[in-house]
């Protein structure tokens, strides 16, 4: 394994998850549904495989009906108007996305200011771009960005801001006080701002904001989004990059040797899903709403710290209460204790003292599956 990759191993997702299929456990680990998307886009992907649509290599952008529905979901949604030939590219998820715009837009120790805890493959990305990570902490118990270190952190290396809100794994949301602070900040220092929107449907106190629709802002930031959480399909890997066209066009040719197109079908698909009827997000967002209170609920019982989240589907919790520390321990040990599966928090971060009791659940499964497990972990203490 080359420099740049050492010490980034197995993702804590595939290891927790193996460890769930191994044990048995209930895995509120790695966050995937444990339900399908609406049948209706399912049928669109069987329909588009049968009919021989997108089973041969789609334009590189992505398929011109998906771009299309990208820009009207824009416009719906954040009232902005994005050019579908130019300033939108079909990645194969956000993850290529975030991989693609990394490899595309640093260079050689250009610095990036990200939030942590991080979602793992931005610090992969940033280091295969051989650029480098400069961690904004987001405290307990409310996780906000403290914008005065954020200032304190710009260097004249300084390339580009690292956003996510919703935020995983904290469930934090920006506040359009907090957007125009960085927004700002960004304008006055002449950065770049990369923007993972990934969970934009899922905020159940106040609003998601696009930092892409403030003034300044659009000539400077790239948006990523990705049908994964919204429609209920991780399994497909559709994602997508928005961004003016010299963004994009760079952000283009990164993506054409990574993986040169995203899957055919799945695109016709989620671009059916994209024009769905607001009532589809609407009860998308209450019946993870209920959801995630059931879940909270059920940790506090258990005897958990909950951190309230306003958006993901993702709880963060203190191990503190039940006297212990390591969450990685606790984690590894959780199956076997009680048939759960979570996520050490402590690996999000570069100094894992900084949330080394933080464990993470998901939310998103059936309310059976998470009665049942917060049952479980009642037996803990
Ligand atoms: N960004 C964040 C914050 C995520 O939680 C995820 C979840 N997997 C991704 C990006 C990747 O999305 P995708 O599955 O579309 O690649
Ligand atoms: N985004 C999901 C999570 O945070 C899973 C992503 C993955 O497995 N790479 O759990």
């Amino acid at each position: 394994l080359n420099r740049r990759l050492d010490g980034l191993g197995t993702t804590i997702f595939a290891e927790m998850s193996a460890l769930a299929t191994a044990t048995g456990a209930i895995n509120l680990g790695q966050g995937f549904p444990d339900t399908d998307g609406p049948e209706s886009v399912r049928e669109a992907a069987v329909r588009a495989l049968r009919d021989g649509r997108g089973n041969q290599y789609p334009p590189g952008p992505g398929i011109p009906e998906l771009r299309e529905a990208i820009a009207d979901h824009q416009r719906r949604f954040y009232h902005l108007s994005l050019d579908p030939d130019s300033e939108i590219l079909v990645t194969a998820g956000a993850t290529e996305a975030i991989a693609a715009t990394m490899l595309a837009l640093l260079e050689p120790g250009d610095e990036v200011i990200a939030f942590e805890p991080y979602y793992d493959s931005y610090a992969a990305c940033i280091a295969m771009a051989d650029a480098k990570r400069v961690p904004l902490t987001l405290r307990a118990p409310s996780f906000r960005p403290d914008l005065d270190e954020l200032r304190s952190k710009i260097t004249p290396r300084t390339r580009l801001l690292l956003l996510n809100t919703p935020h995983n794994p904290t469930g934090m949301v920006l506040t359009p006080e907090e957007l125009s602070a960085i927004a700002a900040l960004a304008i006055e220092h002449d950065l770049l701002v990369v923007t993972d929107e990934v969970y934009e449907h899922l905020v159940y106190e106040g609003t998601h904001h696009s930092i892409a629709a403030l003034p300044g802002m659009r000539e400077r930031t790239v948006s990523i989004s990705s049908a994964g959480k919204t429609f209920s399909f991780t399994g497909w890997k559709v994602g997508w990059v928005m961004a003016d066209a010299p963004l994009v066009a760079a952000v283009r040719t990164a993506k054409q040797y990574l993986t040169y197109v995203s899957a055919g079908p799945f695109q016709y698909a989620i671009a059916e899903a994209l024009r769905l009827p607001d009532a589809y997000f609407d009860s998308f967002r209450a019946d993870l709403h209920r959801k995630r209170d059931l879940l909270g609920d059920g940790l506090r019982a258990a005897g958990f710290g909950v951190y309230q989240p306003q958006g993901t589907y993702f709880i963060t919790t203190d191990i503190a209460p039940f006297g212990e520390k390591d969450a990685y321990a606790f984690c590894r040990a959780l199956p076997e204790r009680c048939g759960v599966v979570a996520v050490p928090n402590s690996v999000f971060y570069d100094d894992p003292e900084a949330g080394r009791s933080q464990v993470r659940f998901t939310f998103c499964k059936r309310e059976d599956v998470l009665a049942e497990a917060t049952s479980r972990l009642r037996h803990l203490s």
